[in-house]
Parts: structure tokens; C-alpha cells; sequence
């Protein structure tokens, strides 16, 4: 098919996620060829540098050679078994590995973030009711997102996905969220968060939230002593703490996982996303043997937890996921100046690079906030009526100048894969900038 037929047919045929579609009257639908690296490129040859990681999935680059590697020696030996009574190799060794990463004991597979999020979430409930309580409500932050079904969208709070269902949603409080990253703002925000324990926590199955950065929520960042002062919470008020890291694991906010920042470990963790480097769905639910324990007990006694999804612990999903543990273990995965770097100690690199260079947005007039936390930086516009949908305008922009950047209302955001080089995020930088500034003229 040639470019223009593959346009007309998207459109035929094809509901985007997340999109009015009535907007691709105007902006046209990108078919895209191929990737590599950073760099995506469509039919007729332009090329955009995938500046949120294709919706913050692609952490290593598109068509990485060691991890297509991995997934074609996985294709010749088994594609997908079933995994309840059977088991194989890859998961075996995935799961060992997650726990001694993040010193979990137990690992439930599934297929996507959201599901992740409904498995501790149910699983959360479902341990309270084994051990004869029932707590049917659930804790979560101001303007956090858990994802769309709708146990995930109920403890979620950005109303744009989510005020359309509330008729439909299961019951949830939400705690006041710090306003920066600073200190004295997270033991502000955690002296209201404990009154809210206080009153309802005899109710409460889980307190979720997403460690240091609220991605889908304006990228919102805190600092690690608010995660630190809510597990304390957690644990003062015996609620079960699920750390969503779907979007900050891997590396995103300069550790492995953002809780090692706040030097903690939650009842649950939910990852996805850059699991599998992007290539394919998959998502895993870590939690203890406290957790575990409650649900193991004689059949009759009706205490398992009988959740599934007929791709758990997918062979192909869990050879790419294996495949990028195996990249972030090299100690010599990248040499730069005579130096040997690792991804992490690289990305320490970068996002340094990244903050001395977006200084200059300061000097923009339609510029309210810069922030980071790792390999994510947001550059916070005024605040612009969203009427007049400026990100979309700076989204525009990106484009035709060779770059993908997809803002969430007036927040400009890099979230660039880890194999991104100095000169791209020069080119990164300087055509947010432009944008950002043509939108003000
Ligand atoms: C993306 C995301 C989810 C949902 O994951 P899906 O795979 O899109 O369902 C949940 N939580 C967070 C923090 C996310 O960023």
C-alpha cells in the first residue's frame, strides 16, 4: 500500500486510543515504516525523533538488535502456553530476577498496565476478605493515573478520562498532592494526607500511587520523602501500599525503580510499559509472601485469587523483557569518550545534559515551570485556556520539524528512549523551544 491509501483506509477503518477522531480533518494520520534507535520514519521519508518513547513504552530504541535477537531465538522454540498447570523458562527466570532486583518473593503476570493495576487493586481487597474484613474503598493521590478499565480509572483522578464514568466507578478518596518537588511542600502535603488516613483508614484496602512523577497527570513531580512519609502512613494505619512504577520503572527517574529513591519497599508493585523495551504487552504485579500467604490454603476454603488473562506471562513478551533486564545489566553497554557507561550511569549523564539545556525556556514569557526527575524533563507553559489547545499547537509544530512530542494539555514533555544521543537531544530541545515560542506570537 502506498502512503495515501494507508491514510484513507486508517481512517475508514480504524478508532485511535485517546483521540477525537474527528481532529484527523485537519491533522493528518502519520503511517509509519520502520524505526531505529530514536528515530521513526513514515513513507515518504521524513523522520521524527520519538521524543516520549512511543507513549513512554520504547526505553532502548526502536529495533534494538540484542532485543530482536532475543525475541526471534524465543519464536523458534514456543510461542505461548498456557500458564495455568504449566510453566516455562523465561518466566521462571523473569520472576527470579524481578525479586532479586526489588526484593519482592512473588510475581502475577498479565498483559498491560491496566490490568496490573486491577490485579493489586482486587488482590489488595481480596487479602483483607481472607483474613474476614471487608474494606471496599481505595486510597489514591490527586491527580494520579492508574490507567482505563475501571477499577484503574476509579482510583485514578484526571477527569478528563475519567468524569464521563463516575456513575460507574468503585468507591475512592483521594489525598492532596504537594505543589513542587521541595520538601517542605511534601511534609505539607503528608500532615493533610494523615488526617484522610486518620478518618477512613478502618475502610481502606490499598493506598496506590505513582512514585516521584505523575505522568499521565501533567507529569506532576514530588519529592521521594512524600513516598517516604506515605509508606509510613501505610504502615502506622495498616493499609496495603501499591507503588504503580507502569511509567517511572526502568530507569525513568534515574534508579531502577523510583522507590529505591525513597528507600522503600510497598506491599505491591505494578510494572509495565518498559518491561519488554516496548516491543510487546506485558505487565507483572510483584508482591511478598505476607501478601501470598493469605490466599494459600486448602481449595475449600475458597480463599485463591482466580484471575487470569489468556496471555499471562506471554513467551515472546517475557524473551524481550529478559532481554532488557540482560541490557541494563552490562556494565559496558555504550562507550563515549574512551569511557564504558551502563544505561543507568548514562542516563545520569543525559539527563544532566538535558536540565543545563532546557535553562533557556526560562527566558520564554509563555513559560510558567521547568521540572525533572531523571530522564524526564516537562516544560509547563502558562496557562493557556484549553480551548485554545496550545500543545496541540507545539505538537504541530514538532512534526513538521522532525520531532515527536505529544503534550498533555499545556505541558511540553522529553521522555526520550535511553539510546538517544547528544546531537538528537539538541534537536529535541531546540525545536520544543521554537515551538513553544511560535505559539506565544
Ligand atoms: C500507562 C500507565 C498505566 C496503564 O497502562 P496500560 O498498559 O496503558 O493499560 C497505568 N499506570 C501508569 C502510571 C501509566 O503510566
Amino acid at each position: 500500500m502506498k502512503n495515501q491509501e494507508i491514510m484513507q483506509k486508517d481512517l475508514k477503518f480504524n478508532w485511535h486510543p485517546c483521540t477525537q477522531m474527528k481532529d484527523h480533518e485537519f491533522l493528518p494520520i502519520i503511517p509509519i515504516k520502520k524505526g531505529k534507535g530514536v528515530w521513526l520514519e513514515d513513507f515518504e521519508g521524513n523522520r521524527y525523533i520519538d521524543a516520549i518513547s512511543s507513549w513512554w513504552v520504547n526505553i532502548l530504541g526502536h529495533s534494538n538488535e540484542y532485543i530482536n535477537k532475543k525475541i526471534k531465538e524465543q519464536l523458534q522454540t514456543l510461542e505461548h502456553v498456557i500458564f495455568a498447570g504449566f510453566t516455562h523458562e523465561g518466566a521462571v527466570r523473569l520472576s527470579e530476577r524481578l525479586c532479586k532486583l526489588t526484593g519482592f518473593d512473588k510475581v502475577f503476570y498479565a498483559d498491560n498496565g491496566s490490568s496490573a493495576v486491577e490485579i493489586a487493586i482486587k488482590m489488595a481487597f481480596h487479602y483483607w476478605k481472607n483474613k474476614g474484613e471487608v474494606r471496599d474503598v481505595f486510597l489514591s493521590l490527586k491527580n494520579s493515573y492508574h490507567g482505563e478499565t475501571i477499577g484503574a480509572l476509579s482510583v485514578g483522578d484526571v477527569g478528563l478520562y475519567k468524569d464521563t464514568y463516575k456513575e460507574i466507578l468503585i468507591k475512592n478518596i483521594t489525598i492532596p498532592i504537594p505543589e513542587n518537588q521541595s520538601e517542605e511542600e511534601a511534609i505539607r502535603a503528608l500532615r493533610e494526607a494523615e488526617k484522610i488516613f486518620e478518618k477512613h483508614h478502618k475502610k481502606i484496602s490499598s493506598f496506590i500511587i505513582e512514585p516521584l512523577v505523575q505522568c499521565a497527570g501533567y507529569m506532576k513531580m514530588h519529592s521521594p520523602l512524600f513516598v517516604k512519609g506515605l509508606r509510613e502512613l501505610c504502615n502506622k494505619y495498616n493499609i496495603l501500599m501499591i507503588a504503580d512504577e507502569i511509567a517511572v520503572g526502568f530507569g525513568r527517574t534515574g534508579t531502577m525503580f523510583a522507590c529505591e529513591q525513597a528507600g522503600i519497599k510497598p506491599d505491591f508493585m505494578c510494572l509495565s510499559k518498559g518491561l519488554t523495551g516496548g516491543y510487546l504487552p506485558l505487565s507483572v504485579v510483584l508482591t511478598t509472601d505476607e501478601i501470598y500467604m493469605a490466599f494459600y490454603c486448602d481449595y475449600e476454603e475458597l480463599k485463591a485469587f482466580l484471575h487470569s488473562h489468556s496471555y499471562t506471562a506471554n513467551p515472546l513478551g517475557i524473551a524481550a523483557a529478559n532481554a532488557v533486564l540482560d541490557i541494563f545489566e552490562m556494565k559496558q553497554w555504550k562507550m563515549e569518550n574512551g569511557k564504558w557507561y551502563s544505561v543507568l550511569d548514562r542516563n545520569r549523564k543525559l539527563s544532566q545534559y538535558i536540565w543545563d539545556n532546557v535553562q533557556k525556556f526560562k527566558s520564554l514569557p509563555n513559560v510558567k515551570e521547568i521540572r525533572q526527575t531523571g530522564m524526564i524533563t516537562a516544560i509547563e507553559m502558562k496557562d493557556y485556556p484549553w480551548q485554545e489547545r496550545k500543545g496541540l499547537k507545539v505538537y504541530e509544530y514538532g512534526l513538521k520539524n522532525g520531532v515527536l512530542l505529544r503534550p498533555l494539555g499545556n505541558v511540553i514533555y522529553f521522555m526520550p528512549p535511553y539510546v538517544i544521543e547528544y546531537d538528537e537531544i539538541d534537536k529535541m530541545i531546540n525545536v520544543a523551544y521554537d515551538g513553544i515560542k511560535k505559539v506565544e506570537e
